[in-house]
This record gives C-alpha cells, sequence and structure tokens, in this order.
C-alpha cells in the first residue's frame, strides 16, 4: 500500500481510539441528535489551511466550505451547479449557524493564478472560477501595512467574497435581525499569524500570533 494512503488509514484508527471509546459519548450524541454545528467556515482547498486543524475545532463544531481560494459566488450568479451556494444555504437555512467566517490564507494558489499563469494548472475550470474575483489584480495594499502585491490580492478576494455573501437575502436578513455574524479571517502561513478584518477599522487586526 502506497505510504501516503497507509499514513491516513493509521489516522483514522487514532481517531477511532479516540472519538469511539468508552469514555468519549460525542459521536452518540451527534448521531442520535444531529449535528448542530454554530460556525461555518469557508476555506480554501489548500493543505495548509484546514479550519479544523488550524481552530482545534471538535467534530461537529464546524460546518466547512472549501473551495479554490475560498470564494463565495454572487448570489445571482448563472449556471447549473451550484456546490458552495448550496452549502451556504443548507447551513444559513437549515442548520442556522449563527457565524460564517471566510477564511483566507497567504500564498494562495488560486489568487496566484490570476497574475502568474506559470504558478499551476489553470485551465478552463480555474479560468472560470477565479474570474469571480479577477478585478482583485488591481488591488494596492493599504497605505498602513508592507504587504505584497499578493497578500494585497488576497485580502481584497476576502472583501469581494465578504461582500457577496452579504447580498444573499436569507444571509442579509438574519445579519439584520442579529442571528448571524460574518467575519473574515486571513491566515499568514509564513507568520503562524491570524488576522481579522475589522470593518470599523477598514484593516485587518491580529486575532492571534
Ligand atoms: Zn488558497
Amino acid at each position: 500500500m502506497s505510504p501516503s494512503i497507509a499514513k491516513l488509514i493509521d489516522g483514522f484508527a487514532t481517531f477511532r481510539a479516540t472519538y469511539f471509546n468508552a469514555d468519549n459519548d460525542l459521536f452518540q450524541r451527534l448521531v442520535e441528535g444531529g449535528q448542530a454545528p454554530k460556525v461555518l467556515v469557508v476555506a480554501c482547498s489548500d493543505s495548509r489551511a484546514d479550519p479544523a486543524i488550524l481552530t482545534g475545532a471538535e467534530p461537529g463544531e464546524l460546518f466547512v466550505i472549501r473551495n479554490v481560494a475560498n470564494l463565495i459566488p454572487p448570489y445571482g450568479g448563472g449556471g447549473t451547479y451550484h456546490g458552495t451556494r448550496a452549502a451556504l444555504e443548507f447551513s444559513v437555512c437549515g442548520l442556522e449557524v449563527e457565524h460564517i467566517v471566510l477564511l483566507g490564507h497567504s500564498r494562495c494558489g488560486g489568487i496566484r493564478s490570476l497574475t502568474d499563469a506559470a504558478a499551476g494548472p489553470n485551465g478552463k475550470f480555474m479560468r472560470s472560477w477565479m474570474g469571480m474575483v479577477s478585478d482583485v489584480c488591481c488591488a494596492e495594499p493599504a497605505a498602513d501595512n508592507d504587504d505584497s502585491s499578493a497578500r494585497a490580492m488576497e485580502k481584497a478576494a476576502l472583501l469581494t467574497s465578504l461582500a457577496n455573501l452579504e447580498e444573499f437575502p436569507w444571509v442579509a436578513e438574519r445579519v439584520r435581525a442579529g442571528a448571524l455574524s460574518l467575519h473574515a479571517w486571513y491566515f499568514d502561513l509564513e507568520q503562524g499569524a491570524l488576522l481579522g478584518w475589522e470593518p470599523g477599522q477598514e484593516r485587518f487586526v491580529p486575532l492571534a500570533g
């Protein structure tokens, strides 16, 4: 067996020993009561930015959507297969999460593909998906920081997704009613830091690290 796959199966054995033993009834409760996560995280597919690992979340705590560059498409966009929109609808209208965290990160290959064709595969689906935020190529770093253009683009894309999220009527309705809060976070891979968008200050501020 491939060592990569064997490692995953070993990992499951550890997981099982932790969560399926006589002292731990977490899964029993999650099966009998169903899932009731309070938080939806929208994260990048990047292997370095796993929201459950980054936050130390337990099973049942996070509902997670992952896609290339953690994007939220516009509410009114076309197309037929709406993976991200469907999961958003399921978690907001069905599970009634209380928070949505958009989790961006530095060194994002999806964002880099907008300006660097050599950054990785950039076929028709990638071009179509990333076209949603193609205007972030013009993003300039804020005056009070020394972000590279890539980091400025990653943060601008995060804010575009936040703006798109606010356009979903059932999101806007719940935010107005105080039942739902929206957050935009940025994981800095190089510094091991977590930043959060502070609307009052119009900038990202350190949350931890
Ligand atoms: Zn990414």
